[in-house]
């Protein structure tokens, strides 16, 4: 997969970017993330990128021209490009997003399928958020919760990490994704979307606490039975939401 990220930040992204599985991921050729500062489209010598909105009001708007051009450049299905192009693009399967605390909430599920693309861009707003019009050329836009966040720059973080994971081959352990919370699979409620049972590792008693006797049994379908009561139980405690009806 080929993630582009428009940001006026670039160097926000290289901690999280440059450490453990996503770090993994890029060393693996699993993934190449491309970092792309939006003012390398503009025109004018001070690199503007936003300006006052029509109509009044507080702060500055990304304006459209800078990402319409990064949006020229970046993917080979944008809708002005000529059509020799797109057919000599090696990307099928891709998806143009800005994040925005107005978009679609993600979730692992749409993790799952973003996982599954060729080419992802992602388009980090960043002031009052960006003219109306960039919504003319992306395909989605996704929100990573109902709050406010100085920029895109950290939700682009969010979603890179849940998507690359999910990638076959990043993890060691496949199966590690299946049993995770979001997307659990226990038999008798045929549910996918609980959350984590409880972990426990040495030592076996702590000051007390001890480890639930039935994970030294091993008695792994009682493993399993309980695992999946503890799931069921812990999300209708938390997330009723995700309750199974
Ligand atoms: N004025 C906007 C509003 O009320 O919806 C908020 C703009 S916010 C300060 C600046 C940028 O941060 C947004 O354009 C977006 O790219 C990003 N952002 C902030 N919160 C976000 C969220 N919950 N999910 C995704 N992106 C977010």
């Amino acid at each position: 997969m080929q993630i582009d990220i428009v940001t006026l930040f670039p160097e926000m992204f290289q901690g999280p970017f440059n450490e453990s599985i996503v770090k993994r991921a890029q060393d693996k050729s699993l993934v190449q993330i491309n970092l792309h500062n939006l003012r390398k489209w503009t025109n004018d010598k001070r690199g503007t990128v936003d300006d006052r909105p029509y109509g009044g009001g507080v702060g500055m708007v990304m304006m459209v021209e800078p990402i319409f051009e990064a949006l020229q450049t970046l993917n080979p299905k944008f809708e002005f490009r000529n059509s020799k192009q797109i057919q000599n693009s090696n990307f099928q399967n891709s998806k143009t997003v800005l994040l925005s605390p107005r978009g679609k909430v993600w979730k692992q599920q749409l993790a799952q399928e973003y996982s599954k693309l060729d080419h992802l861009i992602l388009i980090c707003g960043h002031y009052e958020g960006v003219d109306e019009r960039v919504r003319d050329f992306i395909d989605e836009e996704i929100s990573i919760g109902d709050f406010v966040l100085t920029g895109g720059e950290i939700p682009a973080m969010v979603m890179v990490d849940s998507i690359i994971r999910l990638i076959p081959g990043v993890l060691e352990k496949p199966e590690a994704v299946q049993n995770e919370s979001f997307s659990n699979y226990h038999p008798t409620t045929i549910t996918h979307h609980l959350l984590e049972y409880p972990q426990y590792t040495h030592p076996e008693d702590f000051n007390g606490l001890k480890v639930p006797p039935i994970l030294l049994s091993g008695n792994h379908a009682e493993i399993a039975k309980w695992r999946e009561e503890k799931a069921l139980e812990i999300t209708k405690k938390n997330r009723p939401d995700l309750t199974p009806k």
